[in-house]
């Protein structure tokens, strides 16, 4: 009776986390999505609650520490840190799972194979092989070692802990197909005899290896290539938990980490198409490591003054704000939007250009325009906007970069040759907004910026913006 009402409560938090899933994917109904995944985890942990056995203070110190840290850590997270957190939470899943892979083990090697299956067909009603269960825990281990160090290096790289760039160093393939083939084997020994004396030495063995590949496989990759580790460490994440919860057959955690990991890898491939890359050649290639001499951009940055600026968006007729990275760290959306008001009771037509890679994290532009109550139809994806720019009469690049440098049309040396971008230099007047010169976060020069059409507006893109609403106003 028991395990049934727990059954029914997992079936239950399974299609709230479907809904929750399926809600996320629009931002109209986005924060519904949020809310009701949280109810159906919720359910899950309750439901799990039911089987007993558990140590109550252990459970409730766990809940107690875990919600402080959560708590706190979401209520000082700048908007730009996001990114760095979800990494930071994809590699703690990777962790959880490797001590439960971990901690599986060493109940299997002290209590004995016979009565560890015991205890999980009692817990469970479910008899399964031994190797079965040695090959969950070994997998378990091996997928959350490499999320972890995985994820804590993506981390460094997005947080300025250590350089972006990709490092590549010579026999980086060769070494990381042998330690992948060792993991293997070492998954077909556990398989095989589990219960051995020597299987503590090839377990701990998995575990260092599982870490090693974790930060060998993510060092190479960096510059623009980054969007695509993230979605596929999220994945790994959910692949992780899904094997986790094969060992201690657990339905709510396999249909959960299987929903993370399929919904990571559709990102993964959706990212790789946004920037024109094979999965394989984002992980072994090396961003811009094929080298060649680029381009250098020619001709003058022509800097233009916030009056300037009004008066040709006064009389624009058409305009295409184009965000990027810059904009999430000025917060300059609440005053991006009232500027897209003021030019559209103008009589001008506004549009926004969302690039799939823009910004630090998947769908980073939405959130932030969502946030402001930019309507959902005035966002535009690259395809629709590149075809009418050549009659828009203003875009207006908002502390975006990469994603509307045209070296990745016309210079094949350029390491982001190829990736689609926003065609914001076929706009009649370019306006860019940004504080310097600095470079986009592949550090490469942008010749949009020395394009005849285009002006600078120097300054952050708040202060800026919130000029050119002043001027608007007089
Ligand atoms: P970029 O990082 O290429 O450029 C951001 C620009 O914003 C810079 O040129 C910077 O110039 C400017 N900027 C910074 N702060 C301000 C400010 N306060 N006010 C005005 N401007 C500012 O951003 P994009 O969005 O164009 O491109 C995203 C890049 O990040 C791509 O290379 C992508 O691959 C990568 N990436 C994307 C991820 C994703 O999932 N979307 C994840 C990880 C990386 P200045 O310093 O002169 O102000």
């Amino acid at each position: 009776m028991k395990d049934v009402l727990i059954n029914l409560l997992y079936i239950a938090s399974a299609v709230l986390f479907i809904f929750g899933i399926k809600w996320l994917g629009n931002a109209t109904t986005a924060r519904r999505g949020n809310q009701i995944s949280s109810v159906g985890m919720l359910l899950a942990v309750v439901a799990t609650l039911f089987y007993g056995g558990l140590d109550w203070k252990l459970v409730i110190a766990g809940i107690l520490l875990g919600s402080v840290i959560g708590l706190v850590v979401a209520m000082r997270v700048k908007m730009t840190g996001m990114p760095e957190l979800v990494a930071l939470f994809n590699g703690f899943g990777g962790l959880a799972s490797l001590l439960v892979g971990a901690a599986e083990y060493h109940k299997l090697h002290h209590g004995g194979a016979v009565e560890y299956i015991k205890s999980l067909t009692a817990q469970t009603g479910v008899t399964v092989p031994l190797a079965f269960a040695a090959v969950a825990i070994s997998l378990t281990i091996l997928v959350g070692g490499i999320t972890f160090t995985g994820s804590m290096v993506a981390w460094a790289k997005l947080s300025e802990k250590m350089s972006g760039r990709p490092m590549v160093f010579g026999g980086q393939k060769t070494i990381n197909i042998t330690l992948l083939l060792a993991a293997i084997a070492a998954t077909a020994m556990l398989g095989w005899q589990a219960d051995a004396p020597w299987s503590v030495g090839l377990v701990i063995g998995l575990v260092v290896v599982s870490l090693v590949i974790g930060i060998l496989m993510t060092l190479p990759i960096g510059g623009g290539d980054m969007p695509v580790v993230i979605s596929l460490l999220n994945a790994f994440s959910g692949v992780a938990a899904a094997l986790a919860g094969f060992i201690i057959l657990n339905n709510v955690l396999v249909v959960a980490g299987c929903l993370v990991g399929a919904s990571g890898m559709i990102l993964t491939f959706i990212m790789c198409k946004a920037m024109n890359r094979s999965i394989g050649n984002v992980l072994f290639g090396g961003f811009g490591a094929a080298g060649g001499k680029q381009k250098a951009a020619t001709g003058e940055m022509k800097a233009s003054s916030v009056e300037d600026a009004y008066y040709v968006l006064e009389a624009a007729r058409s305009v295409v704000f184009i965000p990027g990275y810059g904009m999430a760290v000025a917060q300059a959306q609440h005053a991006v939007k009232e500027l897209a008001t003021m030019l559209e009771n103008n009589g001008t037509e506004v549009r926004f250009a969302i690039h799939p890679v823009a910004g630090r994290m998947p769908g980073h532009m939405n959130v932030l325009l969502a946030e402001a109550d930019v309507p959902y139809e005035q966002l535009q994806e690259m395809e629709p906007v590149n075809a009418i720019m050549p009659s828009v009469d203003v875009a207006i690049v908002i502390g975006a970069n990469d994603v509307v440098n045209p070296a990745a049309l016309d210079d094949p040396a350029s390491p982001i040759f190829g990736m689609p971008i926003i065609q914001a230099h076929e706009a009649r007047t370019i306006y860019c907004l940004k504080r310097g010169k600095g470079a986009g976060f592949s550090g490469l020069e942008n010749a949009l910026f020395y394009h005849p059409n285009t002006r600078m507006l120097y300054g952050d893109a708040k202060a800026t913006v919130s000029a050119l609403v002043a001027e608007f106003g007089k």
